[in-house]
């Protein structure tokens, strides 16, 4: 069983405030802002930790750097 809080949100088993979301990342607002305007960015796919990326990985990666940037 996954008890990740992260795939819940993506899987939509708990609400969140949706702004931006595509085949690979999903971003919401944070429930708690420290800031007017606290999003989130995150991967689809469950990765628990940076040495559990793979080659394939790496479009996933640019495109989260480039999303919290630039904003989606
Ligand atoms: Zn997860």
């Amino acid at each position: 069983m996954n008890d990740c809080i992260f795939c819940k949100i993506v899987n939509k088993e708990i609400p969140s405030e949706i702004v931006y979301e595509d085949d690979y990342v999903i971003s919401f607002k944070d429930i708690q802002p420290a800031a007017p305007i606290h999003l989130l960015v995150i991967p689809k796919k469950h990765i628990e930790k940076v040495t559990d990326l793979s080659v394939e990985d790496e479009g996933l990666i640019r495109k989260n750097v480039y999303s919290d940037k630039f904003g989606g």
